[in-house]
């Protein structure tokens, strides 16, 4: 329902709940927060109320400069923890708005690798079969770029991986996504308003775009894999709040 991003300069937790908190309106039943610490991708996840995560995060910390969060309004699978977002397999992890039609297909292709899924949600047959990619060979970007292009449906994707604390993958098709420039620091939301404390410039992808985030900027491509140029907007941060 929600989509987070962070690439920054200290520790992004409190930043990735704040920033999920702005986008509460959307009504959620559960949420979670992954980042990469020292090249290694954690996660911690709560049923119900943003306050659950943050007294979970108070106990059990989730240190890390580049992190994803989520806040889920289900769709397949009930609200559980297991079921919330991100969704990690190997060494790939997924928030996902949004719905994948042909996630059963998937399922299928990915049962005859081996793999099996942990949880009920459409989500993890995404970071599955980017984790089958990686394990074939393929590096992150272009294992989540050939993930994409197997999904059909409806999706705002950002994918954030062990080892690599400088880089977002996103993807946009049916669901908004916007990225947001600091400076030196790097930002992805589904809406604006999620971005406003943080920065005013933003660029929306459009349908069928994906993006590779790191701290330098954004490299957006299009449907076609073509370089795409999208303009940068000046928003209203007041407006916007
Ligand atoms: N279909 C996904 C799920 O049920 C994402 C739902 C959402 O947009 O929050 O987990």
């Amino acid at each position: 329902c929600g989509i987070v991003g962070v690439l920054g300069n200290h520790e992004v937790a409190p930043i990735l709940v704040e920033a999920l908190k702005r986008l509460e309106y959307r009504g959620y039943d559960s949420a979670g927060i992954a980042t990469v610490q020292n090249g290694k991708l954690d996660r911690r996840r709560a049923l119900g109320k943003l306050v659950n995560l943050s007294d979970l995060l108070v106990h059990d910390p989730l240190p890390g400069h580049a992190g994803i969060g989520h806040t889920r309004w289900a769709t397949h699978g009930e609200p559980s923890v297991i079921n919330a977002h991100p969704h990690q397999s190997g060494n790939v992890a997924v928030v996902h708005n949004g719905i994948i039609e042909n996630f059963r297909d998937l399922r299928a292709e990915l049962a005859e690798a081996g793999l099996t899924p942990e949880t009920e949600t459409d989500t993890e047959t995404v970071a599955m079969m980017t984790r089958l990619h990686m394990d074939r060979g393929l590096p992150p970007v272009e294992a989540a770029f050939k993930t994409i292009d197997q999904l059909e449906g409806a999706f705002a994707l950002a994918f954030l991986f062990d080892g690599e604390e400088d880089l977002i993958v996103v993807a946009r098709k049916g669901s908004p996504l916007a990225i947001g420039h600091g400076d030196g620091e790097m930002f992805v939301g589904s809406d604006a308003i999620a971005l406003a404390p943080l920065t005013d410039r933003i660029t929306y992808l459009e349908e069928g775009d994906r993006a590779v985030v790191t701290r330098a900027g954004a490299v957006i491509t299009d449907a076609e894999g073509r370089l795409a140029n999208r303009d940068m907007q000046q928003i209203e941060v007041d407006a916007a709040r």
